[in-house]
């Protein structure tokens, strides 16, 4: 079968090469001149398996509540006349129940587990280099009620067959000894030790190529425009050149949208309303003058709810969110004062460790669900068209899995893992569109 795939992110290339192993024609259509260029460029790093809580839960519109005013808050809601906005809003405060959360988190801890093995097969295969750390994720707290609140997570996680270990001030020293210089910042702490990191625009992009040795095709500098129905399929879709500006139509047997926070004005013309919201979040990426006194465990900081990845001899600080709509923008007064309270932070943690005079700022949406669980499966409104997007703050650690699990429902099997994928991803359907490929 002829399968295109719209978007070129983490999410896109998986599947892309996923179809390649099932025995699919593929082509890759972005508007990038190469992959992993927007959202997946340069994130937080973390191969997050045991860490995936999502945002939504029984203290969270609390928390958001106390935050709205401050222009530094790891989570900022600024509301807006933006009907996708309040409906993300008010999906979301439906989640913040307790049932709700356990549920969530059984879904994107299979998703995580089945997906962590996916990227661990893809690697052995391929060889890709990626500045791979397999050194666990080591979650510190600054104080005692925030160290027990972490203790009580880990608990939650440990139900759902998590290794996630409570350490002491002095185990988490042990187990990162470059934390010593920000004692001072280390109550306690929680650590995975199956956890890893890696740089995903390296990876991707890497992938990319290969795929594209193994046939592939790629049409990139394409803004992909509109989707044309036609009965109960999608018929093709109108693509543009950023170069000449021509246009268009791209036909194939099937179709998968793995637009990111793109997604739901590419589908919407079908009437499929994908519940997915941009969520801002920066990364400031820093050359190592010390590169023998930084960590190299892959680190997330409680009190500023960020993460820190050891990528050779950078290190990427990454997180904070904002729900402002589809604004990459780096240059306003608030993006600024985010970025530079990165930077700021790992000083104050790891003083002289890194050179701050050229701090490589920047800015991604993640597509973010309402459940934090992505859209992984067929369209509910025509029969050839796929869904795979709304990664949100875990795209690099689903991204194997989500491209492996679509790519077996597109070709008729039953994935081997119990997710709730979205609608009717009847095997019976997809042999029916193989069988007549
Ligand atoms: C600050 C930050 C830190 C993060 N840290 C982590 C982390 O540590 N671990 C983790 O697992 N995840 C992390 N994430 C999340 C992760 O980066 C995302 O979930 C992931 O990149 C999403 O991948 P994607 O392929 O869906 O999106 P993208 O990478 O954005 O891919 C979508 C593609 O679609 C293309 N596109 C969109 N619209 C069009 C159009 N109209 N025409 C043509 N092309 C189009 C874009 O060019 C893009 O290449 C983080 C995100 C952020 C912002």
């Amino acid at each position: 079968m002829k399968v295109i795939v719209l978007g070129a992110g983490i999410i896109g290339i998986h599947t892309a090469w996923y179809l390649l192993d099932q025995g699919h024609d593929v082509v890759v259509v972005d508007r990038q001149p190469d992959a992993a260029l927007e959202t997946s460029f340069a994130n937080g790093a973390q191969i997050s398996v045991c860490f995936c809580e999502p945002w939504a839960n029984a203290g969270a519109p609390f928390k958001v509540a106390k935050w709205l005013l401050k222009d530094d808050a790891p989570l900022l809601f600024r509301p807006r006349l933006d009907p996708a906005q309040w409906r993300w809003g008010l999906s979301f405060l439906g989640q913040c129940t307790t049932a709700a959360f356990e549920r969530n988190v059984e879904q994107l801890v299979r998703l995580g587990r089945y997906s962590h093995e996916s990227l661990q097969a893809l690697v052995a295969e391929t060889g890709i280099q990626y500045n791979r750390l397999q050194k666990g994720i080591l979650h510190f707290f600054g104080s005692e009620a925030d160290f027990e609140a972490g203790a009580q997570g880990a608990e939650i996680m440990r139900r759902h067959g998590v290794d996630r270990r409570v350490l002491s001030r002095d185990e988490v020293l042990a187990i990162e000894p470059a934390l010593r210089s920000a004692q001072h910042a280390v109550f306690g702490g929680t650590y995975t030790p199956s956890d890893e990191s890696g740089d995903a625009r390296v990876f991707t992009q890497a992938l990319a190529k290969l795929a594209e040795r193994r046939g592939a095709q790629f049409l990139w500098n394409h803004d992909i425009v509109t989707l044309q129905p036609q009965g109960d399929e999608v018929a093709g879709v109108q693509v543009q050149s950023r170069e000449t500006g021509q246009t268009q139509w791209l036909k194939g047997d099937a179709y998968v949208v793995a637009l990111a926070s793109y997604a739901p004005g590419l589908t919407k013309s079908l009437g499929e309303h994908l519940n997915i919201y941009p969520a801002k979040g920066y990364s400031a990426t820093l050359r190592l003058k010390r590169p023998e006194q930084a960590s190299s465990v892959s680190l997330l900081d409680d009190a500023r709810k960020i993460a820190i990845s050891r990528l050779g001899d950078f290190v990427r600080i990454a997180g904070t969110a904002e729900l402002v709509g589809l604004d990459t923008s780096l240059d306003s007064p608030t993006s600024k004062v985010r970025c530079e309270s990165l930077v700021r932070r790992y000083e104050e943690l790891f003083p002289g460790v890194a050179d701050l005079s050229e701090p490589n700022y920047w800015t991604g949406l993640r597509p973010s669900t309402p459940t934090n669980v992505p859209y992984i499966g067929r369209s509910q409104k025509a029969s050839n068209l796929w869904i795979n997007a709304g990664h949100g703050t875990l795209g690099w650690t689903h991204g194997a899995g989500s491209g492996r699990a679509l790519a077996e429902l597109m070709s008729g099997k039953r994935p081997d893992l119990d997710f709730g994928f979205y609608g009717d991803a009847l095997p019976a359907r997809a042999v029916r569109s193989l069988q007549a490929a």
